[in-house]
């Protein structure tokens, strides 16, 4: 039997971000289309190149995007919101890039621009976040008078331009189920326009197959989802009709299992079937039981999601009794799109964690000793085999790793230390006689604007150009000014303003032990934005308080309360790549705990309140529904075990930023902060009309103020904000905040912004 190797999509960024280099310069007009599409073409050919000597079989074409897949298929399909005025045909870069980004007037107004949004152009379509992953999607958006056509080459010309560098490439596509499963429909089932999609992918794999394409690779994700029948349905009558097409389907499924789907993506007339063995590796057995004996499997056995190296020999423990019995396909779980690129490039990490490690090169590179090993016996890769076996003993005996005094604390927990001492009942009168704060008290999120000047600073300190007393000098300063500010204009609760805060998560990581953090492992999040998550490789201790210095100066400069400002553990975990060798759970509670330490500091240096920022709660909730409530269990006892560990009359605050949470009140409500700050200003508040069922019992500020746009609201929006608010809170509950952090504003924006939020409250107070 034959073992061959699949990458299913390659990082498309570039191992020194150069894609997000040559975008930027085109964006401000620095680089026109020809330069943009010629970095873009060598990015490809790399990295077809690289694929290939590493040994890679099935390279993909397509999976190269200059901005996000879902977008790129959306525009295959012709599904261009009438907004931007396309007038059929192929679309034009102009109009892919404003439908990722929005476009203003002067750039791209069509005649309906200034009937769209009053003459600030075209708004860009929905981000959303892909799966449970950390990188965000354009979403699909879909009327009554959407027109599907082919309206896009892309994935032709990237296949013949594979070919012309030699390479016979399997070409990805976006699977349309999964496509209109992704989009919002407007007045429309989104499922209504598939059977026309559905054609035009017809289309476009007969193209693919007249080229001469054997393969294609078909990703359809929504396989892993809680799906009805209906949507199970629309693959069968999908696949029933693209089978003939052309091409052989190799169907990829990932991010979970596929579960009660199975029976449903068994009977699909497909060639081929990946799933996904790192999130789910008990699939394999009943896939193997149930798949016909001609259809190719293909096996995700490395894990496309993180970063740590895998133990081959264990690998190859499962995999020899399969590929005895039939032909494989071995990959990554899924696309190596989340993962960095080399560590070769890696300079800032600690070599004994760099060899536990392993970016997409090298992921390729470990599927190919195992194709090796399964082809022609262990023997003929021993030194590999070798050299990964000890790589994964070393960590596992690592005392980096291990932490005794963790585990001892950890497993000392009891059940109330997740307690606070009483009720919310009791707390709030204990906080109110203490803070004595008006009714509708004003406050704002952390952060104040990481100026040119602040970034500047910063690299310099970096780069060692000024040294820590200069930088430390003008993060003070700034500091003063801003809190200075906060009370002169009269807000109520003020913050120190993050200015000495890289990130909320690399912050707090770099203060932690066990975590590591990289120069150059970069991750797309979405378009030319890149992240580098910190890696959480051990246990997690505090060695010394992170905050406390920054809170006491902060709090010295005014009478004012100043809130103490933390992230919470399950943010941190959820923005970092984690360990794999305990459950994220417990990792969770290690990160809890030290941040319980935190709070206990900062209460006792006299903060009166302590906010507990937890802005990716949500994003850690598993893809099915029978798997939240373990999840948001584990996830809210964190919470409650780093806040839990004051006294009665200190407030604790908490935010999450994100509208989508009607399905989770309840779990919001069980992590008993005393105060929760969350986005509400963009939906118009429709956030609080979960609130009709599930009321929520603390105290509650909801976002008055969209941070993620320049506009400026005036005093009357934000106090119309608040009345509807009104109806569906009683008065004594609410706070009045912007929904977000405003690091990312100016300060030309903020200043009226915040003078209108103050005045916003004032007339509220009046008309009580
Ligand atoms: N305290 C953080 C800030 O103000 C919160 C950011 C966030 O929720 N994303 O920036
Ligand atoms: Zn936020």
């Amino acid at each position: 039997m034959t073992v061959t190797v699949a990458t299913l999509g390659f990082p498309r960024i570039g191992a020194r971000r150069e894609l997000k280099f040559a975008l930027e310069r085109h964006w401000s007009g620095q680089d026109d289309t020809a330069a943009l599409h010629a970095t873009a073409a060598t990015l490809r050919g790399t990295a077809w190149a690289c694929q290939r000597d590493l040994g890679a079989d099935h390279i993909p074409a397509g999976d190269f995007s200059l901005y996000d897949h879902v977008l790129d298929t959306s525009v295959m399909l012709g599904a261009v919101p009438a907004r931007y005025a396309h007038p059929g045909g192929p679309v034009d870069l102009s109009t892919y890039f404003a439908m990722a980004r929005g476009a203003t007037a002067e750039v791209g107004a069509g005649p309906d621009g200034a009937a769209c949004c009053a003459g600030a152009g075209h708004t860009a379509q929905e981000m959303t976040k892909w799966f449970d992953t950390n990188y965000h999607y354009m979403v699909p958006e879909l009327t009554a008078d959407t027109m599907l056509a082919l309206s896009s080459t892309r994935i032709l010309d990237d296949y013949r331009e594979a070919r012309a560098q030699g390479i016979a490439a399997r070409p990805v596509l976006l699977g349309p189920v999964t496509w209109a499963l992704l989009a919002k429909g407007h007045g429309v089932d989104p499922l209504d326009h598939l059977d026309a999609a559905v054609a035009i992918y017809a289309d476009v794999l007969a193209q693919l197959a007249a080229l001469g394409a054997d393969w294609v690779q078909i990703d359809e994700p929504g396989l892993v989802l809680d799906l009805t029948d209906a949507q199970r349905d629309a693959f069968t009558r999908s696949y029933a009709r693209l089978a003939g097409a052309g091409p052989k389907l190799m169907l990829a499924t990932y991010f979970g299992a596929i579960g009660d789907n199975l029976d449903c993506a068994l009977a699909l007339p497909v060639a081929g079937l990946h799933i996904d063995l790192v999130r789910a590796p008990e699939q394999l057995e009943s896939v193997l039981a149930a798949a016909r004996p001609d259809l190719l499997l293909s096996l995700g056995i490395i894990d496309g999601r993180n970063v740590w190296r895998a133990d081959l020999e264990r690998l190859l423990d499962r995999l020899e009794p399969v590929a005895a019995t039939r032909d494989l396909i071995l990959a990554p779980s899924c696309s190596l799109l989340h993962t960095p690129v080399d560590l070769a490039l890696e300079t800032a990490l600690d070599p004994e964690i760099a060899q536990w490690l392993a970016f997409a090169v090298q992921k390729i590179a470990e599927l190919d000793v195992l194709k090796r090993a399964l082809n022609h016996g262990r023997a003929a890769v021993g030194d590999a085999l070798a050299a990964s076996t000890a790589a994964a003993a070393a960590r596992a005996a690592s005392p980096r790793i291990h932490d005794a005094a963790v585990a001892a604390r950890l497993a000392a927990v009891t059940p109330d230390q997740a307690r606070r001492t009483s009720d919310f009942a009791i707390r709030q009168p204990l906080q109110a006689a203490r803070l004595n704060l008006p009714a509708f008290p004003t406050t704002t999120i952390g952060s104040f604007p990481q100026t040119p000047g602040v970034r500047h600073a910063r690299a310099q300190f970096m780069r060692g150009e000024i040294d820590a007393a200069a930088y430390e000098g003008f993060l003070r300063t700034e500091t003063a000014e801003t809190v200075h500010w906060q009370e002169s204009i009269g807000l109520d609760v003020l913050v120190h303003g993050e200015f000495e805060r890289n990130d909320m998560v690399q912050y707090f990581g770099e203060r932690l032990s066990g975590f590591a953090f990289t120069r150059s492992a970069w991750v797309q999040s979405y378009g030319s934005r890149c992240v580098r998550p910190p890696i959480l490789y051990g246990d997690v201790a505090r060695p010394a308080p992170m905050t406390v210095d920054w809170w006491a100066y902060a709090q010295g400069l005014t009478e004012r309360p100043m809130k103490g400002m933390l992230t919470g553990p399950v943010t941190i975990l959820n923005w970092s790549f984690v360990r794999d060798d305990q459950p994220r759970a417990v990792s969770c509670r290690q990160i809890a705990l030290a941040i319980r330490d935190e709070v206990i500091d900062l209460e006792a240096a006299g903060a009166k309140l302590i906010q507990i920022d937890e802005a990716a709660l949500r994003e850690g909730l598993p893809l099915r529904r029978r798997d939240w409530a373990a999840y948001l269990d584990w996830a809210v006892e964190s919470f409650r075990l780093s806040a839990s560990g004051v006294r009665d009359e200190t407030q604790i605050h908490t935010h999450m930023c994100y509208s989508e949470f009607n399905d989770i009140l309840p779990a919001i409500g069980a992590m008993d902060a005393d105060v929760i700050s969350i986005e509400t200003a963009r939906s118009q508040m429709e956030l609080l009309e979960g609130f009709a069922d599930y009321r929520y019992p603390n105290d509650i500020g909801p976002g008055v103020y969209d941070i993620h746009a320049p506009r400026v609201p005036a005093a009357d929006e934000m106090v119309a904000l608040l009345r509807l608010a009104l109806a569906h809170l009683p008065a004594g509950q609410i706070w009045v905040n912007p929904d977000c952090g405003l690091k990312t504003r100016k300060w030309p924006e903020v200043r009226p912004a915040l003078i209108a939020l103050v005045a916003a409250a004032r007339t509220l107070r009046a008309a009580a």
